[in-house]
């Protein structure tokens, strides 16, 4: 029902699925919360009207003696559960994973999804640890380390996400597998970022040719994960270094879903005279990786998981379309490229909206499930224990009414021997008087 629910009309704008999922299962849980509430509230003995049900009067009922106290702590637990559901699924987002070698134009790929330069980019910038991008509601954005609520000027970005930082005393010692959060207005004067608008998170990694701690990166930062993006180079062929993570990640996560792209195409194109057939070579390699090395997609997807894009270009026509830069990078046959570009992100979209639906939200669902059938076994057993207090209230009433019935014949009995009594007792008095008259 979720996903035919949320199917509807948004066949062309898969992000919005996501969302409308949430709306979706956030009144399944409203009603389930208003069911337990009243559910509760009958078994503590309140009136039916003080519930969820309006205009339905009932009688205030006594505390029910009928519910024992497990019955009633099992209710108040699927209320806890609720509520623990309902906050979570409200901070439930798509999360995406950019991984590759320095340089190879992960921040660019970033930034051109995002139409906006969020993350600082360039030969000489190196990012020594995850930065996670998500959208704020706030005008200003800002940055916070992991978990901590402290929020910090959006001007320490490039500071500290550098791989420098670490020996800069003012500024704190960042780990590779430490994140820094990177909160982006969803709103901004240049116009609405439409994958933060719709709950997509973007984490960029540290090259994976930085000495990787691949174990701890999964284990911290990738097992939420919708969607893998590798940013390969087009000039040079995978390294063991990336292939080594994505072994990792395959082995760690079921069927992880795995993009690759190859970046710079442009420069590439501009230096290679025959460049079909490179491209044919890095499609062998990469086709070969994904179906049987990694066995993360079938012969038949793998054309929408490979593409061969430039980034670069992408950002800068973004960025002329917007009005922040007056002249925007292009090379020959960048019109293809840019294509391939949107046609990467519509598979994208796709690919990211439908498995955080399937992982995210199908949970929930299951557990709402759960809760349900366990409603419905406790409300049983409340029934079964009122019918059976019932039936005793019935033998005691037949009881009652059979004395009862008793004692009106024992009754009706006394009366009549008593009239009797009283007749012969009357004839008795008359005869007497009646010869005592005569003598
Ligand atoms: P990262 O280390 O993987 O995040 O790489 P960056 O995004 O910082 O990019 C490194 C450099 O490569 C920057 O100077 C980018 O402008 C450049 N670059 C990124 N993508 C492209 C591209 O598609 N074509 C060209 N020619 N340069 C690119």
């Amino acid at each position: 029902i979720l996903v035919k629910n949320t199917r509807r009309g948004t066949d062309n704008e898969p992000l919005l699925r996501f969302r409308e999922a949430k709306k979706v299962l956030g009144d399944v849980y409203g009603e389930l919360k208003d069911n337990v509430a009243e559910l509760e509230g009958v078994y503590k003995g309140k009136s039916i009207n003080t519930c969820a049900i309006e205009n339905f009067k009932t009688p205030d009922i006594k505390e029910n003696d009928f519910v024992s106290i497990e019955q009633r702590e099992e209710i108040e637990a699927i209320r806890d559960s609720i509520k623990t559901i309902m906050d979570t699924f409200q901070r439930d987002n798509m999360k995406v994973v950019f991984f590759g070698r320095t340089s190879n134009g992960k921040s660019t790929t970033i930034n051109a999804m995002l139409h906006e330069k969020v993350l600082p980019q360039g030969m000489g910038h190196t990012t020594c640890c995850f930065l996670q991008v998500e959208g704020s509601e706030e005008d200003v954005g800002h940055l916070q380390l992991d978990d901590n609520p402290q929020k910090i000027d959006m001007k320490m970005l490039g500071k500290i996400g550098h791989a420098l930082s670490d020996e800069n005393s003012d500024l704190p010692a960042m780990g590779q597998d430490s994140l820094l959060r990177v909160f982006h207005p969803k709103q901004t004067e240049n116009g609405e970022c439409r994958l933060l608008q719709n709950d997509v998170v973007i984490l960029d990694s540290p090259g994976v040719d930085l000495s990787p701690e691949f174990d701890s990166w999964i284990d911290k930062h990738c097992l939420d994960a919708d969607v893998f993006v590798l940013v390969s180079n087009a000039e040079s062929t995978l390294t063991q270094a990336e292939k080594n993570f994505f072994l990792r990640v395959s082995k760690k996560l079921s069927k992880p879903n795995v993009f690759i792209l190859n970046n710079r195409w442009d420069a590439s194109a501009a230096e290679t005279e025959n460049i079909e057939d490179v491209k044919k070579q890095h499609l062998t390699r990469f086709r070969q990786f994904l179906v049987d090395e990694l066995e993360v997609c079938s012969e038949r997807e793998v054309n929408d998981r490979i593409f061969f894009v430039s980034s670069r270009e992408v950002l800068e026509s973004r960025l002329k379309a917007r009005g922040l830069v007056q002249k925007a990078y292009q090379a020959e046959g960048h019109g293809t490229r840019a294509l391939e570009f949107q046609n990467f992100e519509r598979h994208f979209e796709q690919c990211i909206s439908r498995s955080a639906i399937h992982t995210k939200f199908e949970a929930h669902n299951r557990r709402a499930h759960e809760m349900i059938g366990k409603m419905r076994l406790n409300l049983n057993s409340v029934l079964t224990s009122a019918a059976e207090q019932r039936s005793k209230l019935q033998n005691n009433l037949n009881e009652a009414t059979r004395t009862f019935n008793e004692c009106r014949v024992n009754f009706t009995q006394f009366e009549k021997a008593y009239r009797e009594q009283t007749e012969q007792l009357r004839a008795e008095v008359h005869l007497k008087v009646s010869a005592d008259f005569f003598e």
